[in-house]
C-alpha cells in the first residue's frame, strides 16, 4: 500500500520504517530540510535502537523515501498520517499548528480520495477540525474530493519503539466509515497476527485513550513518588514498600519505581492537556493537577537533599551528573529531570560535569558552552574532584560502577542517588554519604 507520513521525528520515523518492513511504499514528508536532507543520506538524526538498520534497508529497497515536497506527500500516499509535534502551548493545551498546518496542505493539493489518520496526540474534537481543515480549502479550491478523517493514536515508547510498533499491545483506530475501518485493519493486519489487538472505536474515544493512557501511567509515578515522600517522614524504606505492594496482582509492579519525576516529550505536556480540556468542558480534573503538582515538586527533590547535604551552600561546588536523558536508551531530553536539576544547580552557582551515553549531542545543542558545564567522554572523569554525584537516569553502565574508585576521584564521598539504584546497606559500609528517594539519609 501507499503511505505518506507527515513529520519524520520519534513517531513518523518510526511508523515509516516499520510500514515500510512489511512491504509497504513509505514517503516520510518533513518541512526540515536538514533532517530531510541527512535521512535521505542514511543518516539517523535521533537514537532510537534498531531504526538505523532499519531505516537504511528499506530506503536500499526503494520501500522508504523521504521528501520536503508537501505536494508530492498528498499526492503519493492514499493514507496519509499526521506525525508531527503537538507541543504545549503556553497555557498547557495541546498546539495543534502543525497538525492543522498539514490538514492545509492536504486539502490544498488533493487530486482523489484520501484517508487522513492523526497519529499525533491530540485533544478531542481535533479529528473534527481536521475534517474542517481540509472541507474549508477544498471548497476555496472550489473541490469536492471525497476523504475520511481517522484517529489512530500511537503508544510507542521511546527506547523500545521499533518492538512496540511491530508487536502493539492494542491497535486503536477511531473511525466511522466501516469501508475505512476494513481497509486500517488491513493496513495493520502484519502487526496483528497472534491475536486480535485491533480495537476500533468512535473518533473521540480513540482521542481521549491515548490521554487516559498516559494520564495513568503519569499517575502511577505521582503516587509512588508521593508515597516515596511519605516513607521519608516516617522513616520507612519505599523500596520495600514498592515490593509489599507491587505483589498485589491488582497493583502489580509496573511503573511503580519512585524516582525523580516523570519527563520527557509525553507525559508532562499529555497530563497538561487533558487537564486544560477538562477545563474547557468545564470539569476541573482534581487527579490531574495534583499528579502535575506531585511531579513538578519531586523534580527538585535531589537539589533539596544536596541543599541540606551542604548546609544550604551549593556555590562553587562541583556535582558529577550520570545521566541526561529523560529515560534510558533514549537521546531525548524533553522536560528531563536531568535539566531541572542542572538548572537549580547553576543557579545555586554549582557547576556540572556529565555524563551521558548517547544524549550529550542532545545537551551540548541545549545548553551550549556554558562554563558552569562540562560533558566528559566517560562517567569515571566526571567524578575526578568533584563535591558528589548525582545519578539521575538509571542506564544499565551506571548500575555496578568501581565504588573503591569513586571514592578515591570524589572530593567527598557523597552520592545523591535520584533512581535508587544502589542498596543503601551497602553504600553506608563503603563509606559513602548516600542519599536516594523515599529511604532514610545513611550519612
Ligand atoms: P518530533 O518533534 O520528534 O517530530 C515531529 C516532526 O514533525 C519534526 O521533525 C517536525 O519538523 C515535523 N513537522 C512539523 N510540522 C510539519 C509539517 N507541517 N509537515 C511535515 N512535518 C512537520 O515529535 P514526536 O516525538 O515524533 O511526536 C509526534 C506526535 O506523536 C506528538 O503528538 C506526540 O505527542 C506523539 N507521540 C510521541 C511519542 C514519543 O514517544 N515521542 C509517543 C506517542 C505519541
Amino acid at each position: 500500500m501507499k503511505i505518506t507520513i507527515f513529520g519524520s521525528g520519534y513517531v513518523g520515523l518510526v511508523t515509516g520504517a516499520c510500514f515500510a518492513e512489511v512491504g509497504n511504499d513509505v514517503l516520510c514528508v518533513d518541512i526540515d530540510e536538514e533532517k530531510i536532507r541527512r535521512l535521505q543520506q542514511g543518516e539517523i538524526p535521533i537514537y532510537e535502537p534498531g531504526l538505523e538498520e532499519m531505516v537504511i534497508e528499506n530506503s536500499r529497497e526503494g520501500r522508504l523515501r523521504f521528501t520536503s515536497d508537501i505536494a508530492e506527500g498528498v499526492a503519493f500516499g492514499l493514507f496519509q498520517f499526521i506525525a508531527v509535534g503537538t507541543p504545549p502551548d503556553e497555557d498547557g493545551s495541546a498546539d495543534l499548528r502543525h497538525v492543522l498546518s498539514v490538514a492545509e496542505s492536504i486539502g490544498r493539493y488533493m487530486e482523489d480520495y484520501r484517508i487522513v489518520i492523526d497519529k499525533s496526540t491530540v485533544p478531542v474534537g481535533t479529528a473534527d477540525l481536521v475534517q474542517q481543515k481540509i472541507s474549508s480549502v477544498l471548497a476555496e479550491r472550489g473541490m469536492t474530493y471525497d476523504f475520511d478523517v481517522v484517529s489512530n493514536p500511537e503508544f510507542l515508547k521511546e527506547g523500545d519503539a521499533i518492538g512496540d510498533f511491530m508487536k502493539p499491545d492494542r491497535i486503536v483506530v477511531g473511525v466511522d466509515n466501516p469501508r475505512t475501518k476494513e481497509l486500517l485493519r488491513t493496513l495493520y493486519a502484519p502487526f496483528n497476527r497472534s491475536h486480535d489487538r485491533f480495537l476500533a472505536m468512535d473518533v473521540r474515544s480513540a482521542e481521549l485513550t491515548k490521554y487516559a493512557a498516559n494520564s495513568m501511567l503519569a499517575t502511577k509515578i505521582s503516587f509512588m513518588n508521593e508515597i516515596a515522600n511519605i516513607a521519608e517522614r516516617v522513616g520507612a524504606d519505599v523500596e520495600a514498600v514498592r515490593q509489599g505492594i507491587g505483589s498485589d496482582s491488582r497493583i502489580g509492579f509496573s511503573f511503580i519505581y519512585p524516582g525523580m519525576g516523570y519527563g520527557g516529550s509525553c507525559f508532562p505536556k499529555d497530563v497538561q492537556a487533558l487537564e486544560r480540556t477538562s477545563r474547557q468542558f468545564g470539569y476541573d480534573a482534581r487527579i490531574l493537577q495534583a499528579v502535575e503538582a506531585v511531579n513538578h515538586d519531586q523534580k527538585s527533590s535531589l537539589v533539596d537533599k544536596m541543599k541540606q547535604h551542604f548546609n544550604g551552600e551549593l556555590k562553587g561546588k562541583t556535582i558529577a551528573v550520570w545521566g541526561l536523558s529523560f529515560k534510558p536508551n533514549t537521546d531525548d531530553m524533553r522536560e528531563a529531570p536531568s535539566r531541572r536539576l542542572m538548572e537549580a544547580l547553576w543557579d545555586e552557582g554549582a557547576s556540572v560535569r556529565a555524563y551521558d551515553p548517547v544524549a550529550m549531542d542532545e545537551a551540548r545543542r541545549i545548553y551550549g558552552d556554558r562554563e558552569d558545564f562540562e560533558l566528559v567522554e566517560h562517567p569515571d572523569h566526571a567524578l575526578k574532584g568533584a563535591d558528589a554525584l548525582a545519578v539521575v537516569t538509571e542506564w544499565m553502565v551506571f548500575r555496578s560502577p568501581d565504588f573503591e574508585m569513586m571514592k578515591k576521584e570524589l572530593n567527598e564521598p557523597v552520592v545523591f542517588d535520584g533512581r535508587n539504584v544502589y542498596n543503601p546497606d551497602m553504600m553506608e559500609q563503603l563509606g559513602f554519604s548516600y542519599y536516594s528517594i523515599g529511604r532514610l539519609p545513611r550519612c
